[in-house]
């Protein structure tokens, strides 16, 4: 579940799992936003208040029910996906 985007700085490609939202180069240190996820980065969740079935993108911590406006909590993303720890891989050993 990887995607590619160019660095804003030095213009390499870079590898960064989909959810992130800014990847960190590790040549140049410039952090680039990634693009919003892809729809089938979606999930689902039944809502706290009134049962029904929501749609809500991976990287979301609490979702609005639109029905009853309940907020549920969504769980956490599966370890690996989480931007600090992919920031933590790319840290540069270029000194
Ligand atoms: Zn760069
Ligand atoms: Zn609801």
């Amino acid at each position: 579940m990887q995607s590619q985007l160019v660095c804003n700085g030095c213009r390499s490609t870079l590898l960064y799992p989909r959810a992130a939202t800014n990847v960190c180069c590790p040549l140049c240190s410039t952090i680039t936003s990634a693009p919003p996820p892809p729809p089938d980065m979606q999930s689902q969740l039944v809502c706290n208040g009134c049962r029904s079935t929501l749609l809500y993108p991976r990287a979301a911590t609490n979702v609005c029910c639109p029905l009853c406006s309940t907020i549920t909590s969504a769980p956490p993303p599966p370890p690996g996906n989480f931007q600090d720890l992919y920031l933590l891989q790319l840290t540069p050993l270029m000194i």
